[in-house]
């Protein structure tokens, strides 16, 4: 199977079937769908663009990205997701790696780093209109040739380097997560919506996959953002809702449902299904969320290097509160999904025990291809067909993967990740600073936050104002220190190495508050 194909495949079996929707406004049939990202695919190639060549797509959610991607499939283009809420810098940086021949970006990130772009176009409007303007007869479209292990999506994350890297993800891994779906996180019927809340960008926008396998409809909130009214709104409207969320946005799930005292019940006729990952979850918040939303939640463990499927932990070890287990069960991330194999292993990739902890360790279809252009990064990451993958976990007898640890310098806040380092070069290029370290603070809404520890250059020292107008120019928002700490020194191992657990201490004694 394509890509191209699922879509065809539900164009011929329910044309008409309403598949694409922007709020509760119906937005496109699988056959208007498929005759778009025909017709898109028809233009691409009038205008050069061959098999394998890379496309940008930096868009806020829209129900147009669907139609967009399925296009670009069409024609055998791999697509290259960013952000749109990434700082034009950063964009840039990804599309001189990248080198996509082709872009769409929403109008407020069109910025001088995309002008050396051969054609942009906004999402909404007549420009947008024209490039996805119906073929006459999309069934006489050809599909491009692709084969298994071509490249299908170019998503770029963070390294330890602080550069990002271009995370190969090819059509077997994407057709092996859509699959994944059916067997370790939820049974998709027609009558099924997955509602794009988080951005379409990332893992959460490839659950189009399963969803457009299982003939499920689409919807993109009208706000395109993070509502909890809006969302149990859609779903009470256009039937309940599966949804991919970070355990930010859970908790302002379970919020507002105990704000506006909504019982299990409600809920159920809002969501079918809340997928949650890409973050810790506490035992205390899970349990508060089924305790509030009744048995709607799904857990997932995965990176971009293996998307959405490495573990899962399923409905029922959810709520199976009986189990003389539940709650180690509960603060696990599940068990391995059924394509791969997953393994603790030490430094040298041979697999430890139950019960001791190591590298978090993963093999099969779903691994990535590599990095992009960086064999020596690949090599690392990808060894005897093991994705390290960088996390700290342990496993029981049962096969639960518990994980201790993130890779030591990443910090999540709010669901998005960030990368210390990047951070750090940003700050040490600021007048007046000598030296810095950046690590998270534990938060009680995002989860944690960027705290800065900063030792000043002699002369006159930084104010946290000058840094934070200084990050703002360069860096995306939420990748922005909320704290400065002033110090005269940083801690220092023997080897001259920050000690960055020293740090953290220090912010969970209080530090800069
Ligand atoms: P990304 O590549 O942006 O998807 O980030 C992946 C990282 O997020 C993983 O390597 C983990 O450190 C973390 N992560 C993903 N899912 C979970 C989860 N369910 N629980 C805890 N951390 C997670």
């Amino acid at each position: 199977m394509h890509l191209a194909h699922l879509l065809i495949r539900q164009a011929r079996l329910a044309p008409d079937a309403p598949a694409l929707f922007h709020g509760t406004a119906r937005h496109a049939t699988h056959g208007d769908w498929a005759a778009r990202a025909a017709g898109l695919a028809q233009r691409l190639r009038a205008a050069g663009l061959q098999p394998g060549d890379r496309v940008l797509l930096c868009l806020r959610n829209h129900p147009r990205y669907l139609e967009l991607l399925w296009g670009c499939w069409w024609a055998g283009l791999a697509v290259v997701p960013v952000n749109a809420k990434l700082h034009p810098r950063e964009v840039e940086w990804i599309v001189g790696d990248a080198q996509p021949r082709w872009g769409v970006v929403s109008a407020d990130v069109v910025d001088t780093a995309l002008a050396g772009l051969p054609w942009q176009t906004e999402v909404d409007g007549d420009e947008a209109d024209a490039l996805l303007a119906p073929a006459a007869d999309w069934r006489g479209v050809p599909v491009a040739e692709r084969t298994p292990d071509d490249l299908a999506w170019l998503f770029y994350t963070s390294g330890t380097t602080g550069r990002p890297k271009g995370v190969m993800i090819t059509v077997r891994n994407l057709l092996t997560m859509g699959l994944a779906y059916f067997s370790d996180v939820d049974a998709v019927t027609p009558a099924d919506t997955m509602a794009y809340a988080a951005p379409q960008s990332h893992g959460a926008g490839l659950y189009s996959i399963p969803h457009l396998m299982a003939g499920a409809r689409h919807v993109v909130p009208a706000s395109g953002g993070v509502d909890a009214a809006e969302l149990f709104g859609l779903g009470r409207a256009l039937g309940p809702l599966s949804t991919f969320a970070a355990p930010t946005i859970v908790k302002r799930l379970v919020d507002h449902a105990e704000a506006a005292g909504l019982t299990p019940e409600d809920a159920a006729r809002a969501f079918k299904t809340i997928v949650y990952g890409g973050a810790p979850m506490y035992v205390a918040d899970i349990q508060r969320a089924l305790r509030v939303m009744g048995p709607r939640f799904v857990q997932i463990y995965g990176q971009g290097e293996t998307p959405m499927v490495a573990t899962a932990l399923a409905r029922p070890h959810l709520c199976d509160a009986g189990h003389p287990r539940h709650l180690q069960r509960l603060a696990s991330v599940g068990v391995a999904q059924a394509p791969v194999q997953v393994r603790v292993a030490d430094p040298a990739g041979r697999p430890l025990p139950p019960g001791e902890p190591g590298e978090v360790l993963v093999r099969g279809d779903s691994v990535m291809a590599g990095y992009w252009r960086q064999p020596e990064a690949s090599a690392a990451a990808l060894r005897d067909g093991w994705l390290f993958t960088g996390d700290v976990g342990v496993l029981d007898e049962d096969g639960f993967l518990t994980l201790k640890d993130r890779s030591k310098d990443l910090l999540i806040s709010g669901g998005s990740n960030v990368y210390p380092r990047e951070v750090e070069e940003v700050l040490l290029t600021a007048p007046g600073v000598a030296e810095v370290a950046v690590v998270g603070a534990p938060d009680a809404e995002w989860g944690e936050v960027v705290v800065a520890f900063v030792v000043a250059a002699p002369g006159t020292p930084p104010t946290a104002a000058a840094l934070d107008a200084h990050c703002l120019a360069q860096l995306a928002r939420f990748k922005r220190p909320r704290r400065y700490v002033f110090v005269p020194a940083l801690p220092k191992n023997a080897y001259g190495k920050v000690l960055k657990t020293a740090l953290r201490a220090q912010c969970a004694a209080g530090a800069g508050t």
